[in-house]
C-alpha cells in the first residue's frame, strides 16, 4: 500500500499519461470530461489518457487499474529538429528552391517562438491548396520529420508533386505547437490541449480544451493561415498510434462523406508500409471535441484526416528513416492522385472575387471559398453537380468544374448602411455597433462562419465575439447583404514604423516579425483582383500604378493569428484635403505613441510582454488625388 502510494504521489507530480484497460461496459464517450481525456495510444480495450488528480481518483473510485507511461524524454533528442533547427531546415529548403518554395510565417507561439512553415508552388494563384499540420501535440516529435520530409519530397524538382504545382499549393507547417517540441510536452506553454482547441462543435468538457474556442495563438494561428485559402486536402499529423482517422470526431453521426472519406482511408492503406497501420472513422476510436479536422472539414468542408504515424511518440533516431520511409509514398499519392474540381466565384456585375458556399446538389458537405473566390473539391465518380450561392446573389449551378469562372448576379441594388465604430477593437468578447439607418434586424459575416445574428439592445447592436476571427465582416441588414464592411480589430496589434509614398510607390515598415507575410488590398470594401504588393523582410511595398485613383484602399497583413485592420484615422473626405501633419501624404493610422491610436478615438491596450506574439496592423490607405 505504502508503494503503491509512493507511486501515485510521485507520479501525479510529474506525468499526466496513463494506460488502462477499459472494463465491459465503460466507452470512451462516458469516461472522458474535464479531468479525463483520451489521447494516442493503445488499441481495443487498452487506451492511454491525459489525465489530473481528480481524473485518477475517477479512476480509482471505478476501480479501473492504470499505470503511468513513460513520460517523454526531457529534452529533444538527436536526430530530431527542435524548433530553431525546424525553422533552420525550412529556411534551407527555401534558400535550395527559391523559384517554388517561400517561407510562410504563420503566427506566434505562447512563448514567443515562430510558427512557421513553407508554401510550395510555381503559381501566385493556385487553384486549390494542399496543407500538412504537425506537432500540435509537442512530444509527438515524429509528427514534425515526416511534415519536413514531405516538404522537401514535395518541392524537388522532377519529383511526384511536379505536375501539379501549376495549379497547387502545398503549404507545410511541422511544427504547430513550437514551445510544446521544445519541452517535450504534449500541451503548450499554456498546457492547452490544442487539438482540443479549434473553435468548431468546441467544449469546456473536454480535457485542457482552452478556456474557450480559440483561446490559443497557435490555433488562431492556423485559423488564420486557412482563411486565406481554405485547403482542399490535408493531413494533421500526430503519433502515438498507427492509423489513418476520418471525421467526425465529436459526433458518432457519419458525415455526408463517409464513403469517400473510407476510400481514401482505404487507398492510404493500400500504400503505407508502417506494419499494423489500421483506418478508422476518428469517434469509434475515441470522440474529442475541438478537433483540427472536424474544425476544416465542418467549416470549410476541407478533407482534412488525422494521420497518426507510429504507436512510438519520437521512435529512435536511428528508426527514423524507416517512419519517413513508411509514409513518404502514401503521403504523395494521398496528395496527387486526388482529383479535383476546381473554379473561381465571381461577380457578375463587377468582376470582383465572391466569398460563395458551394455544395453538391446531391449529398457532401458544403463548402467555402477563400476571399478570392476560388475553391476546389474532391472529385468523386457520381454526378458532381454543384450548386454555388452567396447572400444577395442569384443561385448557379455548375457541373464538372475544372479551373471554371463562375459568374454570379446580384439579386438587387444592396442597401446604403453606415455601422460606427467602423472598426472595434476586441478588448471585450461583446461588440456593439450602430447601424444607420436603423434596420429591424443586421447580422454579420465573420470569415469562415455562417451569418452571425446580431442582438439588438437599448445601446446599439450587440455580437458575442468568441471564436470569431478578427478582419473584414460584411454586413447584412434585414436579410439583405450590404457593401458595408465592419472590419474587427485585434486587441494584441502593433501599428505601423512607418509610412512612405513616393509617387506611385506606397513603402509600409513594421516591426512584426521577417519575411513570409501574406498581404492583401482591398478596394472600396472589396477584395482587389490585382494584389500588387511586394514584401521582403520588414517593408511591404505597394504599386499604387494599377490601382484607380480615389479609389479608397485596404491593405491587411495576415500574420500571427489573423488579419488585423487598422482603421481610417480621418473621414472619407480627406481624400480631397491636405495630408495631415506627419502622415507623409498618407493616413495610415498614425499614431501618437507606440501601441496607441489616437487619432481614430480606439486607443489599444499595452503591448503585451512578448515582443513577438503581436499581431501586425494594416492600415487604411487613401491614395491622394495625383
Ligand atoms: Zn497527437
Amino acid at each position: 500500500m505504502t508503494g503503491l502510494l509512493f507511486v501515485l504521489t510521485f507520479f501525479t507530480a510529474s506525468a499526466r499519461e496513463v494506460v488502462v484497460t477499459l472494463p465491459e461496459g465503460v466507452t470512451p464517450a462516458a469516461l472522458r470530461g474535464p479531468h479525463i481525456g483520451f489521447s494516442e495510444g493503445g488499441t481495443g480495450r487498452t487506451r492511454h489518457l491525459q489525465v489530473d488528480d481528480r481524473g485518477l481518483a475517477t479512476l480509482n473510485a471505478l476501480g479501473i487499474p492504470w499505470a503511468p507511461v513513460p513520460p517523454p524524454p526531457p529534452d529533444v533528442p538527436d536526430g530530431y529538429h527542435g524548433p530553431e533547427a525546424m525553422e533552420a531546415a525550412l529556411d534551407a529548403l527555401v534558400a535550395h528552391h527559391p523559384e517554388r518554395v517561400r517561407r510562410v510565417d504563420v503566427g506566434w507561439s505562447v512563448e514567443g517562438r515562430p510558427i512557421v512553415g513553407v508554401r510550395i508552388s510555381d503559381t501566385d494563384t493556385p487553384a486549390a491548396t494542399w496543407r500538412v499540420l504537425g506537432a500540435h501535440h509537442g512530444d509527438e516529435l515524429v509528427s514534425g520529420e515526416v511534415a519536413l520530409d514531405i516538404a522537401r519530397t514535395l518541392s524537388a524538382p522532377g519529383g511526384p508533386a511536379d505536375g501539379w504545382l501549376d495549379r497547387v499549393a502545398i503549404v507545410v507547417v511541422p511544427h504547430v505547437n513550437p514551445d510544446g517540441v521544445a519541452a517535450v510536452t504534449r500541451h503548450n506553454a499554456e498546457n492547452v490541449d490544442l487539438n482540443r482547441n479549434y473553435g468548431f462543435e468546441w467544449s469546456h468538457r473536454e480535457y485542457q480544451p482552452g478556456s474557450g474556442p480559440f483561446s490559443e495563438p497557435e490555433t488562431r494561428a492556423i485559423r488564420a493561415l486557412n482563411l486565406r485559402g481554405p485547403a482542399v486536402l490535408a493531413l494533421s499529423l500526430h503519433s502515438g498510434a498507427a492509423n489513418f482517422g476520418w471525421v467526425w470526431n465529436y459526433t458518432y453521426t457519419r458525415s455526408p462523406d463517409e464513403a469517400r472519406h473510407r476510400a481514401l482511408g482505404e487507398a492510404y492503406l493500400d500504400t503505407c508500409s508502417t506494419p499494423g497501420f489500421w483506418i478508422t472513422n476518428g469517434a469509434d476510436w475515441y470522440p474529442t471535441n475541438g478537433d483540427t479536422t472536424d474544425w476544416s472539414y465542418g467549416r470549410f468542408g476541407t478533407f482534412d484526416y488525422t494521420l497518426e504515424l507510429s504507436t512510438d511518440k519520437a521512435p529512435a533516431a536511428d528508426t527514423l528513416d524507416s517512419h519517413l520511409d513508411h509514409h513518404r509514398a502514401a503521403i504523395t499519392a494521398f496528395f496527387v492522385d486526388t482529383p479535383l474540381h476546381t473554379g473561381q466565384v465571381i461577380d457578375a456585375t463587377t468582376g470582383l472575387p465572391v466569398r460563395a458556399r458551394v455544395a453538391r446538389t446531391t449529398d457532401g458537405q458544403p463548402f467555402e471559398t477563400g476571399d478570392d473566390g476560388r475553391f476546389a473539391r474532391v472529385q468523386t465518380t457520381g454526378e458532381d453537380t454543384y450548386i454555388v450561392s452567396a447572400p444577395g446573389y442569384t443561385d448557379a449551378e455548375l457541373d464538372r468544374p475544372d479551373g471554371t469562372l463562375v459568374a454570379l448576379s446580384p439579386t438587387q441594388t444592396r442597401p446604403a448602411v453606415t455601422v460606427s465604430p467602423a472598426v472595434v477593437r476586441r478588448e471585450d468578447r461583446l461588440l456593439t455597433v450602430q447601424v444607420q439607418p436603423a434596420p429591424e434586424s443586421a447580422s454579420v459575416q465573420p470569415p469562415g462562419h455562417p451569418l452571425v445574428p446580431l442582438t439588438p439592445t437599448d445601446t446599439g447592436f450587440v455580437v458575442d465575439g468568441e471564436g470569431l476571427p478578427p478582419g473584414a465582416w460584411p454586413v447584412h441588414v434585414d436579410g439583405q447583404p450590404t457593401r458595408t464592411l465592419l472590419l474587427v480589430d485585434s486587441a494584441d496589434t502593433t501599428p505601423l514604423t512607418s509610412a512612405h509614398l513616393d509617387h506611385t510607390t506606397l513603402t509600409l515598415t513594421h516591426p512584426a516579425n521577417d519575411a513570409g507575410r501574406t498581404a492583401l488590398i482591398y478596394q472600396d470594401g472589396q477584395l482587389a483582383d490585382v494584389q500588387p504588393i511586394l514584401h521582403t523582410g520588414h517593408t511591404l511595398t505597394v504599386d499604387l500604378s494599377r490601382v484607380a485613383p480615389d479609389a479608397r484602399i485596404d491593405v491587411a497583413i495576415h500574420a500571427a493569428g489573423g488579419p488585423v485592420w487598422v482603421a481610417d484615422v480621418f473621414d472619407g473626405a480627406w481624400t480631397a484635403s491636405e495630408a495631415p501633419p506627419g502622415t507623409d501624404g498618407l493616413d495610415t493610422g498614425q499614431q501618437s505613441m507606440p501601441g496607441e491610436f489616437t487619432a481614430c478615438g480606439c486607443t489599444s491596450a499595452p503591448r503585451p510582454p512578448a515582443p513577438f506574439a503581436w499581431l501586425v496592423l494594416a492600415g487604411w490607405i487613401w491614395r491622394r488625388r495625383p
